[in-house]
Parts: C-alpha cells; sequence; structure tokens
C-alpha cells in the first residue's frame, strides 16, 4: 500500500501540455464528474506547476471519489 498523499506534497510527472517532465504538486481541488453534474470538493490531485494542468488522480482519491458513488 503506498503511502497516502497530502495536499502540499511535490513529485515530479510527465505533463502532456507541457511536453516534459515537470515539478508538480498535491492540491485539493473541486472536480466535476464527467457525463454527470456532480461537482466534488476538495479531491487531492496532482497538479503541474508549469501550466496548472491536472496530471494524475492519486489511488486515495479514486477511493473518496468511489466512496461517493461517482467513481466507477
Ligand atoms: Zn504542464
Amino acid at each position: 500500500m503506498e503511502a497516502p498523499w497530502k495536499a502540499g506534497d511535490t513529485a515530479s510527472a510527465h505533463c502532456p501540455h507541457c511536453g516534459d517532465i515537470v515539478a508538480a504538486r498535491y492540491a485539493l481541488r473541486a472536480l466535476r464528474m464527467p457525463r454527470s453534474r456532480l461537482r466534488v470538493r476538495d479531491v487531492l490531485v496532482e497538479v503541474c506547476n508549469g501550466c496548472e494542468a491536472v496530471l494524475n488522480l492519486p489511488r486515495q482519491s479514486m477511493a473518496q471519489l468511489r466512496e461517493i458513488g461517482v467513481g466507477k
């Protein structure tokens, strides 16, 4: 089981928008679910420091979404 991330943690990740490996950070964002009007607040996501794109949803956020029934 991987250690849970928390807001403010940093990592490097590949950003398709920047086209490079970038510095990224974990932050809480409101996510809009595809195919529904539901907005989920305070979901931990990995965000590119360069362009603010959401790069990744950590596993713990997947679990959070499943718990509220939108992460199928
Ligand atoms: Zn980027």
